[in-house]
């Protein structure tokens, strides 16, 4: 279809007759403003620069359509304005779909009406507004009736993660956004939102389907949802919209994956997979969930929905292997505030559930939140013909108040739930349900589209080809420069030095041949500066900092925002460390401010001769509840001689919407560590805390300092100086 200009045009004005698949062509024409899946336009206007696109943009008629031309367009801050008709739109589209690219500092505002986009990609940079795709121009000139389709916006961050912006912004009434690509925003700010801020803009029907919401990787604050509609101030005003046939793949940026934030919404056929958080109904009443997939697949924090407000109804959903508890269950129902402010708790009022599949759900939370503030229990609502099978021996069901304004009725389980609500349920210890996944939700591949690949799953690491690297100075940078993504580079025995920083912005495994037989040294600051989408697994070697320079706060590997940064991932294993003591203040791993680890993994390493910390994580000083790590793991490894607290995490603030900190230590020890005078280690905000099997010798204990939330640190076989009793843990409690 790329080889000729004619089969080009042909396939570009296909693109809008055909884009949805057959038997929806018919529901989309009627249920949308224009029934634009079958017109065709009446003049096309190829367009190869900015000023003719504006030239074009500027005469549009009704029935034209403006195409931009293949290739890219660099620092375009598009204007797509005009006044179609329902039976002749105004289209903008591209030469071939997929093949026009809008990179740099680039957006897109649409305003006017029966306006209909499609066809681009944006990708490489990053809008220099508050939106990406936003449906009006400016605060007088909204779109109505407007599309936009078969779109792609791809890692398009500001490098600067505290920098806010929203992907797509929906205003004006009657628009529609289907079949669209989001995937990896990584910067603070929803990927996308309804906005119901003016008259013009609420009671506004949007129909927002058959998209494919990419991975949103943890964000590390507040800020971090897929998709708002509304906000506090509007949520008593309807939005009306529909959200339907949507896939939502790992969209785990924060506690909602959803914030529904106003009334008459609909959320049926979306499929939730191994997103952390939950679709919440944070504001606004008489919204339904139907139909919907959510399929945690075991992994953490997976939830499903979370009630709250007036005349909710959830049926004939599928929850499958959700993990999450509490905020984060797999079925919420929350206690309200009575007389509640706007922005706080209304009581849960005529609340409908009915006909839903629970299935290996970890929790079902009703009445959570209780306590002195909420304390108003559900009112006049129902749970009646769910199913809820657990095959771990408990009934997810848990009563955190009176739950007698819930009736309870025709629900089935194969554990018995608590005795208040057992009269409406009746117990079949082999209860099974034969239940079809496929009717609830939607596949995957009929969302977005199908020239654009959805993101792969899996490790980083070791995907890609072994590089045999022998003994030599810079040999490692060296090797690198011939590396891709997910590359091994297998270090022959012997001694190696790097006399430049390596800057590394893709995932790469550094292995020895044979475990502790290659040497590693470095003469700058840092030895490794992880950007871009950077990931190191480091294993089998020994390194040493004594050829660093005479700097204070050297660290062997560091973050960078510069460039952009995703989510790192580090893994040190079957390693040692030692003589990182030439200044003050030497780590062997820390971060700067706006960079985030998803996931540290120490394993079998050794630590020691150290002037300051091994692990220091604590960028984030200004206490706005941004964080640089989500989970950091160290299992059998040894600290020795460290001046600093052996490890350092630091989440300021007071914010409930994240999941991490989560910081565990298993069976490792820690000898003579913080000989500066502080603790073995100073966990400040971290919201999960593992140690088990841990012996701290000739040191202080931990320090623990509770921020938010309700942290239970786990603490099992730990030891001080010998002492299986002594306390290895000093908490200091900020909560009020
Ligand atoms: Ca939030």
């Amino acid at each position: 279809m790329k080889t000729g200009a004619l089969l080009v045009s042909i396939s570009a004005l296909a693109l809008v007759a055909c884009s949805a698949p057959k038997q929806e062509s018919a529901a989309l024409g009627s249920e949308v403003g224009a029934s634009n899946q079958d017109l065709a336009p009446v003049r096309r206007i190829l367009v190869q620069d900015q000023a003719e696109y504006k030239e074009a943009v500027k005469n549009a008629q009704p029935g034209d359509m403006i195409v931009l031309a293949n290739g890219e367009w660099n620092d375009f801050d598009a204007v797509f304005k005009g006044v179609g008709t329902a039976e002749a739109p105004i289209w903008l589209s591209a030469e071939t779909e997929g093949n026009v690219f809008l990179t740099g500092q680039s957006s897109l505002r649409l305003g006017g009406e029966h306006l209909i986009v499609s066809g681009l990609v944006f990708r490489n940079g990053y809008t220099p507004r508050n939106e990406v795709i936003s449906f009006r121009v400016d605060s007088k000139l909204l779109a109505n009736n407007s599309r936009v389709s078969h779109t792609v916006i791809d890692d398009f961050n500001n490098p600067d993660r505290s920098q806010r912006d929203i992907w797509v912004v929906m205003y004006g009434k009657n628009n529609e956004f289907d079949h669209n690509h989001l995937a990896g925003k990584l910067n603070s700010g929803p990927t996308m939102a309804i906005r119901l801020n003016t008259e013009e803009s609420q009671e506004n029907s949007h129909f927002v389907h058959h998209n494919y919401f990419g991975p949103r990787p943890v964000l590390g604050s507040n800020g971090g949802e897929t998709f708002r509609i509304g906000t506090s101030h509007y949520s008593l005003t309807n939005s009306n919209s529909r959200v339907e046939h949507n896939y939502f793949d790992r969209c785990s940026g924060e506690v909602e994956i959803i914030s529904n934030k106003s009334g008459g919404n609909t959320f049926r056929n979306n499929t939730f997979f191994e997103s952390r958080g939950t679709l919440t109904l944070r504001h606004g009443n008489g919204n339904l969930i139907e139909n919907n997939l959510f399929d945690g697949n075991g992994t953490p924090y997976t939830g499903g929905v979370r009630v709250i407000n007036a005349q909710q109804t959830i049926k004939n959903n599928y929850f499958k292997d959700l993990t999450g508890k509490r905020f984060s269950g797999g079925l919420v129902v929350m206690n309200g505030v009575p007389n509640s402010p706007i922005n706080r708790y209304h009581q849960v009022n005529g609340a409908m559930i009915e006909g839903n599949v629970f299935e290996n759900i970890a929790a079902m939370e009703l009445g959570e939140g209780s306590d002195n503030e909420r304390s108003a229990v559900p009112i006049n609502s129902s749970f009646k013909n769910n199913t809820i099978i657990s095959d771990d021996g408990v009934s997810p069901i848990t009563l955190h108040d009176d739950m007698s304004g819930i009736e309870f009725s025709g629900n089935k389980s194969n554990q018995a739930p608590p005795e208040a609500i057992s009269s409406g349920f009746e117990v079949e210890p082999n209860l099974k349900q034969k239940i079809d996944a496929s009717e609830y939700g939607v596949p995957r591949e009929a969302t977005g589209v199908s020239w654009y690949p959805k993101v792969g799953t899996g490790s980083p690491f070791d995907t890609g080809k072994d590089i045999a690297v022998s003994p030599d100075e810079n040999a490692i940078s060296n090797a690198i420069k011939t590396a891709e993504a997910g590359d091994r580079l297998v270090l022959a025995p012997g001694s190696y030095n790097e006399a430049k920083i390596i800057e590394l912005d893709f995932p790469i495994t550094i292995v020895a041949e044979e475990n502790g037989s290659v040497d590693l040294s470095f003469e700058r600051k840092n030895m490794f500066v992880l950007s871009g989408k950077a990931g190191l697994k480091l294993s089998g070697v020994n390194v040493s900092g004594a050829r660093a320079p005479d700097n204070v706060g050297n660290s062997f590997i560091t973050t960078t925002s510069v460039g952009g940064g995703s989510n790192h991932t580090l893994i040190i294993q079957n390693s040692t460390f030692s003589d990182f003591v030439v200044n003050r203040s030497f780590a062997i791993v820390n971060a700067s401010k706006g960079t985030l680890y998803q996931d540290i993994k120490i394993i079998n390493s050794d630590f020691s001769d150290v002037s300051g910390s091994v692990v220091k994580l604590d960028a984030e000083t200004d206490d706005f509840g941004m964080y640089n790590v989500e989970s950091l793991e160290i299992e059998n490894s040894h600290f020795s001689n460290i001046a600093g607290p052996a490890v350092i995490v630091y989440r300021g603030g007071r914010d409930e919407s994240t999941f991490g900190p989560l910081v565990s230590f298993k069976g490792s020890t820690f000898t003579n560590v913080g000989t500066a005078g502080g603790p073995s280690a100073l966990l400040h905000g971290a919201q999960v805390l593992t140690f088990e099997g841990n012996k701290i010798e000739q040191s202080q204990p931990f320090k623990f300092v509770v921020t938010t939330g309700k942290p239970k640190p786990f603490l099992e076989g730990n030891s001080l100086n010998g002492d299986e009793t002594a306390s290895v843990l000093n908490i200091e409690d900020l909560r009020k």
